[in-house]
């Protein structure tokens, strides 16, 4: 039994069959959530009598740090976790907006102002069933889902790393390995869990779970009104160009794919983010730039385009700067914002699409 995959209910349940007082499982959920221990020795203020009953029954941390790898400018860290049953997943975390040679300038009271940004993106499974050619992840094929509890335990991973150096978590990204809305159900109680007011209490906004385009899921998605930020990894403005990058497509075509953002936004009044790898000559033309602005025209979004990270199996390439620019513009002056986002973590295999599951030479 894992604790992360225990609510306060579960978790004040099971001290109840244990004849132990509901605030103990208050101090619990302090401990593992505000102190981020992770071994029951932590929780000193506990009887020693119930620290041994929690460590025989209960597992604090599911996985172990297989390595750990820092990209060459110091920006972005990727660890490999071995579960249990020997899986791997891997979580990224990027250092946004100061110098992380300089930890002076890091630091700072709530370490959650802009310029220190710390976006952590986390795993939903091992592997992915959804099979996108030029993504990593998809080229390992699908191994399992990750319980609500593994997902949460890479966030206090991180949490308890970053907090030595006085430094927090901002943003968590849903973009490691795996389809979060294939694994709907322990994905959104991951979130609540983090969510939890009297616990790590995690803004919504802060969380940003991306998919490929699961539309019942979408649906459901908007039907809760999560403030949870929304991307839809898109790639191809029509649906012969899409079949060939993005298997899913077959199943859900493009058209019925943005009413299912529409629908989205008319829930919740907030704006959709659009992926879009940019592969050189594939995806990265003006026609095709105008073709996406057409699509999307009306549509409350914006386009996160970022050149394609190199994988094994898949020969495309990137595109360079000068297209790139041209094709943020070409969508600008149809209407449509773009960002292109600068390339990270390349040289240890973390960028987007590359989390394999394999350590990199
Ligand atoms: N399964 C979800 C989330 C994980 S993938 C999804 O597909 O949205 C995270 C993002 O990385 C997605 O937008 C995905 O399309 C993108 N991606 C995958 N492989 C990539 C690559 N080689 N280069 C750039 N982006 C890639
Ligand atoms: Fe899975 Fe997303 Fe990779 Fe597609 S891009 S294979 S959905 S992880």
């Amino acid at each position: 039994m894992l604790i992360y995959d225990l609510d306060l209910d579960q978790i004040t349940k099971l001290l109840e069959e244990w004849d132990e007082p509901a605030y103990r499982a208050q101090q619990i959920w302090q401990g593992l959530y505000q102190h981020f221990y992770d071994s029951p020795e932590q929780f000193t203020n506990l009887p020693k009598s119930l620290r041994g009953r929690l460590a025989e029954h209960v597992i604090f941390s599911p996985f172990t740090v297989k390595i750990y790898q820092d990209s060459s400018d110091g920006t972005t860290r990727k660890t490999l976790f071995e579960l249990p049953d020997q899986n791997l997943i891997e979580a990224v975390l990027m250092r946004y907006g100061d110098p992380a040679d300089n930890p002076q300038i890091i630091a700072s009271p709530t370490g959650r102002g802009a310029k220190n940004r710390r976006t952590l993106c986390i795993s939903t499974q091992a592997g992915c069933a959804m099979g996108c050619v030029f993504c990593a992840t998809g080229q390992m094929g699908f191994k399992r889902h990750l319980s609500a509890g593994e997902i949460v335990a890479q966030v206090m991973y991180y949490a308890r790393m970053l907090k030595e150096k006085n430094e927090t978590v901002t943003n968590v990204v849903l973009m490691g390995m795996g389809e979060p809305f294939h694994n709907y159900d322990n994905t959104m109680q991951a979130i609540d869990r983090l969510n939890d007011p009297a616990g790590y209490n995690f803004g919504a906004r802060r969380f940003t779970v991306s998919t490929v385009g699961l539309v019942p899921m979408i649906r459901r998605f908007a039907d809760e009104k999560r403030q949870v930020n929304l991307a839809i990894s898109l790639h191809a403005a029509d649906d012969e160009a899409r079949v060939s990058m993005l298997p899913i497509n077959k199943k859900y075509k493009i058209d019925e794919l943005l009413d299912a953002c529409r629908y989205y936004v008319s829930q919740t009044g907030r704006r959709v983010t659009f992926e879009w790898a940019l592969i050189n000559g594939v995806n990265d033309t003006p026609e095709v730039a105008r073709k996406l602005a057409a699509k999307l025209r009306g549509l409350l979004c914006h386009v996160n385009a970022i050149p394609l990270n190199p994988t094994a199996g898949y020969e495309g390439r990137a595109t360079d700067r000068q297209r790139a620019v041209l094709f943020k513009e070409t969508l600008e002056q149809a209407g449509i914002p773009c960002t292109i986002r600068m390339r990270r973590g390349i040289d240890i295999q973390a960028g987007c699409g590359q989390l394999a599951g394999s350590v990199s030479s």
